[in-house]
């Protein structure tokens, strides 16, 4: 079956792409579409977020999407920037801008209190308006500068404690095998089935 995915972030729908298609599931992409509205993240959660996002694609096109909100969460800084991640640094942000505003606002803080934690919330909407949501986590910590070239967002400053390796210096293999966005596609697996029998007998 085919699922559009709603993003028009290419490395969201890369990794949608590496951990989610199989022979039974592929991914259109948003920008195959037409017209697509503009959509105003205008929720308080992640979780209104995603369905926001989702709902708005899935009217669109006609077809069952996903959306994925997801963002990094500081300890130090109360769980900011939150839902707030991709604009952390205004209205002109972009990735550099935001690593460069969250290491200055760690800066001088030690080690131990600078944990952390990516969060990711997957909606899935039917055309008719059928909906879940499923989250996934994944805590590490924040360094005190760039490590690694690969990825995007916040992943050259997110440390894994367990592998002792930022998101950026993981290979696309190794950061699918534990992200939180990994974590989420998993929880969705689990409920899809159950979805696309009850969007097929509505
Ligand atoms: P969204 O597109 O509104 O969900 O914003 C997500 C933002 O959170 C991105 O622009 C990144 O700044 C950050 N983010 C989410 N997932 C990741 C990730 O896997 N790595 C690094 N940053 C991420």
């Amino acid at each position: 079956m085919e699922i559009v995915l709603a993003t028009g972030n290419k490395n969201k729908l890369k990794e949608f792409r590496e951990m989610l298609e199989s022979d039974d599931v592929s991914i259109i992409a948003q920008s195959e579409f037409e017209n697509c509205p503009e959509i105003i993240e205008d929720g308080q959660t992640f979780e209104e977020n995603a369905i926001i996002k989702a709902c708005a694609i899935a009217q669109h096109t006609g077809r069952i999407t996903i959306a994925d909100d997801s963002g990094l969460e500081v300890d130090y800084l109360g769980g900011a920037p939150g839902i707030y991640s991709a604009r952390f640094s205004g209205e002109d942000s972009d990735d550099d801008k935001n690593n460069q505003k969250l290491l200055k606002e760690l800066s001088g803080v030690p080690k131990e209190s600078r944990g952390a934690q990516f969060s990711c919330v997957i909606a899935i909407v039917s055309p008719s308006g059928l909906k879940r949501t499923v989250k996934g986590e994944y805590r590490g910590c924040i360094i005190e500068g760039y490590r690694g070239q690969a990825g995007f967002g916040y992943d050259p400053i997110f440390l894994d404690r367990v592998s002792g390796l930022t998101y950026s210096e993981m290979t696309s293999q190794q950061k699918n095998s534990i992200s939180h966005r990994a974590r989420a596609i998993i929880e969705l697996k689990k409920v899809l089935p159950e979805f696309l029998k009850e969007v097929n007998s509505c």
